[in-house]
């Protein structure tokens, strides 16, 4: 296999397709030589299997041979010689990977030079100042890129050397100066090196090469990598072309162009260039650029001529094109072309306009596949405004989107500022439910501990507000906190960034979110992909969010996690005395204030999602969360004192403290040892249903019991659930007979609609350990449906606590490679998704209707998605504000598996569900179908979504 392609080889294949092996911009420069016979300066590439090669073994055998041949190839097309003392060829020698990465690996420009071809090239343009100008330039870009001399020694003695020349410009440096800064250059390199600049132009190539292919492990690679996700083992391609000049004279210049406008999608060419310049002074903005249409004034033909390419290129690309251009004395030459980078905005428009465009026609398939999750997030949600920020510390980016406020340090200041109508970011250590009317109030929340999956992170993350969250180098101190040297008071502006978890001291300015009206077009295309395979619904607690959600696109709620219906200031007090109640009498009568809070919270959100699935979860408060801190009363305690309340709430706090409190009373484990609880939660949603039948309505109740590990306890949960909606129904039925006679015409709608034309109820279980995974094979048997909880299954695979290995851990881990990615952010798809697979193959083969779901934070990520389509789940379920990007995603992966996720599924072993005789509690009917569940008519949906 060679390591070495001219630009013109004729390969097997559109070289577009060859990535992998030439790179983006090699892969490209030899679609517009071979295939589209445009005028690009020849070249040739030196392929990622070389860089592969050199970065397990050194240089790799017989480069050096390949390398020399492909020069002699390119001297004989240009009629020139690298080093030629009369006509010299130059060349660029530059870094081009399968993924652009821009600016992040090394270029050098204008090899060839050394003291002999300088004067050849001086003698040949007839202008030795350019020569001179270009020599000085390739010693000082040779010099810090390959022989790693720090560049500003270089810039030193240029700017002393425009200060002479009373110059502000590079151009202003007159010949005799330029010479002599060639001179210093060489002499900063021999002290640098101890050897002279090297002269011999196959040395230089030699070297250039070599710094491309090292340039691929430089830091700013890896972090950006990291960054991407782009995998560390690919290698560069280095592309090695003559260089064409556009700073030869006036009727020459330099430009980079797109096909269509990068940042708002309009058709039409769009781009800046110079006169007389080189490519870098384009990029480094130290001349003011003019756009293309002043190119058609003073280039006319040259402008047509682009126009013309311009259209070749989308029409064979299929897309919107940027590029890079040079004129030299008149004659137009393409230096590089790829398919552009585009701003959310822009994505969604191309997307749509270029299913139309008679040129491109692409299909509503490609047209999904054209928008990222990124550029949807950026038109979802505010961002800060131009680049460049003095970031003041880091933390997780935990909810997307940007906010400003002053900072405040409680939950009650933050509210009370609010109220004042100031804006507030709130800063926390980490958050509980306490805080939330705080979180509520703010613009945006900042915390030091926690991790992507924290309460903080959930919560905002459902809210769609803005969070960072552990921000470990913050040291928060009553009112204030420090970070690096910087004390930030109550009151001072802070600036939020939850997509790159950037936090910045003052008032940045934001950009708005504001979807264009391709938004929805696209979004209702990925509908019609995904529809039938892969269901989108939200994780929603309240009527608001899940009106929200449905606005959204989402297909019903995933998750409803009741405890949070609890958040409210007062309300967190009602679960805390049902949690802490000592005597009967007092647990009785929390349960009973819960059941009357709930049934109204239960009627708006089965209103908000009327005639779409339902799931609610059970009570599931890891107690941590839900507790008075005990800390907290123990100071008090020994400063101020507590009342005759607080002491009680503290002596039961204490009484209740966990040391492991995520792996302890929680779930279905509090359900057991109180019993009565998930009956009234039942009973609340019940009469909610009921309520809503009445109205009109057509609830869809899934019912869920959380964390559960063996089938006997879901069994047992099931049990009081199947009572409880059996009383609640006979009960209501009761009532209704009572108070209108059996003729009466609501009752008999009522009546009816509870012997089962309007409601259906579906028990099943939450799967959030690796027991439940592997048994999932009998837990489905008495369940109806599961719903991955990998927030907690990844918690738990892991052994890493979700609350606290992000801060401190899971960034060392990342850098050291000990993982690739966050698993709570992006699945573990070898260890977290095994279990899923396996959990989906088990619970399957038991009940084949059994319907599966996802709710952790993975169900809105789209990379997990993938996984979770592969795995052949129903749906995924995401916060609201994630909806749309898991719309997106889910037919992404939809299109990516072509549909494989159903036919993967594994085919039915065992007859639908039937109760393990003997297993289920003492005195219960087995459970299967309830006389009451039978009275609902359950009817599991024919096709799973
Ligand atoms: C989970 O564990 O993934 C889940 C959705 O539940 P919670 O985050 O409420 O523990
Ligand atoms: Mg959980």
């Amino acid at each position: 296999m060679p390591y070495v392609y001219d630009f013109d080889h004729t390969h097997p294949r559109p070289p577009m397709e060859l990535k992998d092996l030439l790179g983006g911009k090699g892969a490209n420069l030899a679609e517009m030589t071979s295939v589209l016979g445009l005028p690009v300066p020849h070249g040739f590439t030196i392929s990622t299997d070389a860089c592969r090669a050199y970065m397990e073994r050194g240089w790799p055998a017989g480069l050096d041979d390949e390398v020399a041949k492909a020069r002699r190839r390119l001297e004989k097309k240009m009629g020139k010689r690298l080093g030629d003392p009369s006509d010299p060829l130059l060349v660029s020698v530059r870094s081009g990977a399968k993924f652009s990465m821009p600016g992040m690996m090394d270029t050098v420009l204008n090899l060839g030079l050394n003291d002999q071809s300088v004067e050849g090239l001086a003698k040949q343009t007839d202008d030795e100042r350019f020569a001179f100008d270009s020599y000085r330039r390739f010693v000082a870009m040779y010099g810090r890129i390959v022989l790693g001399i720090p560049g500003e020694e270089f810039d030193t003695l240029l700017e002393a050397a425009k200060e002479l020349a009373g110059s502000t410009t590079d151009a202003g440096i007159p010949v005799e100066l330029l010479r002599y800064l060639v001179d210093s250059y060489k002499l900063i390199v021999e002290r640098h090196t101890g050897s002279a600049f090297p002269q011999d132009p196959v040395d230089q190539l030699g070297g250039a090469v070599e710094a491309v292919f090292k340039s691929w492990n430089g830091p700013r690679a890896i972090a950006y990598r990291d960054h991407e996700g782009i995998p560390h083992d690919l290698g560069t391609a280095v592309n090695v072309q003559a260089m064409v000049f556009g700073n030869r004279d006036d009727n020459s210049g330099t430009g980079v162009g797109f096909t269509r406008d990068p940042a708002t999608g309009a058709k039409g060419e769009y781009g800046d260039f110079l006169v007389n310049a080189q490519g870098e002074d384009v990029v480094a903005g130290i001349r003011n650029t003019e756009p293309l249409s002043a190119l058609r004034k003073r280039f006319p033909k040259i402008h047509a001529e682009l126009v013309d390419i311009f259209d070749r290129l989308e029409r064979h690309y299929r897309d919107m094109c940027d590029t890079e251009f040079t004129i030299e004395q008149g004659k137009l030459w393409m230096l590089q072309t790829r398919v552009g980078k585009r701003t959310g905005r822009a994505a969604l428009r191309m997307a749509v306009d270029m299913t139309t465009d008679p040129a491109i026609r692409i299909t509503k398939a490609e047209a999904v596949r054209r928008v990222s999750a990124e550029h949807l997030e950026q038109v979802l949600h505010p961002h800060f405004a131009g680049k460049g920020h003095a970031v003041l510390t880091k933390g997780l980016g935990a909810s997307p989107g940007a906010a400003v406020g002053r900072a405040y340090f409680t939950a009650d200041d933050a509210a009370a500022a609010a109220e004042r109508g100031e804006r507030v970011v709130l800063v926390r250590s980490e958050t509980s439910p306490e805080d939330v009317h705080g979180m509520l109030a703010s613009e945006g929340i900042l915390t030091a501990r926690g991790g992507l999956v924290s309460h903080a992170a959930v919560v905002a993350r459902g809210w769609g507000k803005p969070a960072v969250v552990g921000a470990e180098k913050i040291r928060i101190e009553g009112k204030t906190f420090k970070v690096d040297g910087t004390v930030v008071v109550e009151g001072d502006w802070l600036s939020i960034d939850g997509t790159e978890g950037d936090v910045v001291l003052g008032e940045v300015p934001l950009t708005q979110a504001d979807p264009p009206g391709e938004f929805d077009v696209v979004l209702e295309w990925a509908d019609e992909i995904r529809t039938g395979h892969l269901g989108v619904r939200a994780n929603a607690d309240n009527g608001p969010d899940a009106a929200n959600a449905r606005r959204l696109g989402a297909e019903g709620i995933g998750l409803c996690r009741t405890e949070h219906m609890f958040l409210a200031e007062d309300r967190l007090p009602i679960v805390r005395r049902m949690i802490l109640a000592v005597r009967p009498d007092e647990e009785e009568a929390a349960l009973e204030e819960l059941r009357i809070a709930q049934r109204a919270d239960f009627i708006e959100i089965l209103e908000a999602m009327d005639g779409l699935p339902v799931t609610i979860r059970l009570l599931d408060p890891p107690l941590h969360e839900f507790l008075p801190h005990t800390t907290d009363l123990a100071i008090k305690e020994a400063t101020v004192g507590l009342t005759e309340e607080e002491h009680a709430l503290y002596e039961a706090a204490k009484a209740w403290h966990e040391f492991n409190p995520m792996l302890g009373t929680r779930g279905v484990r509090l359900g057991v040892i109180k019993p009565g609880l998930y009956a009234m939660q039942v009973r609340a949603l019940m009469e909610a249903a009921v309520a809503r039948v009445a109205a009109g309505g057509r609830p869809v109740i899934e019912i869920m019991i959380p964390l559960t590990v063996t089938r006997e306890e879901l069994a047992l949960a099931r049990s009081w659930v199947e009572d409880a909606v059996e009383q609640a129904l006979a009960v209501s039925d009761a009532l209704s007979r009572t108070a209108k006679g059996p003729k009466a015409k609501e009752s008999a709608k009522v009546r009816s609609a509870r012997r089962g034309a309007g409601l259906e109820v579906l028990i099943g279980t939450m799967i959030e350990t690796p027991r439940a995974a592997l048994r999932a094979g009998e837990i489905a048997e008495v369940a109806e449906f599961f719903s991955f909880g990998t927030n907690d299954l990844t918690q738990m695979t892991f052994g890493f606590s979700r609350d606290d290995v992000e801060g401190r851990m899971m960034s060392v881990y990342l850098d050291k490679g000990l993982l690739k990615r966050n698993p709570f952010e992006v699945v573990d798809a070898d260890g977290v998704g095994e279990l899923v697979r396996l959990g989906v193959e088990r619970g399957r083969a038991t009940r084949p209707s059994l319907k599966v779901g996802v709710c952790g934070e993975h169900g809105g990520d789209p990379e997990s998605i993938a996984v979770f389509a592969a795995a052949g789940l129903d749906y995924v379920s995401c916060s609201p504000f994630r909806v749309p990007i898991a719309r997106l995603s889910a037919a992404q992966a939809v299109l990516d598996a072509g549909h494989v996720a159903k036919a993967a599924a594994p085919a039915a072993k065992a007859p639908a569900a039937k109760a393990p005789a003997g297993k289920a509690p003492a005195g219960k009917a087995a459970p299967g179908r309830t006389a009451a569940s039978r009275a609902l008519a359950r009817k599991p949906a024919a096709k799973r979504a």
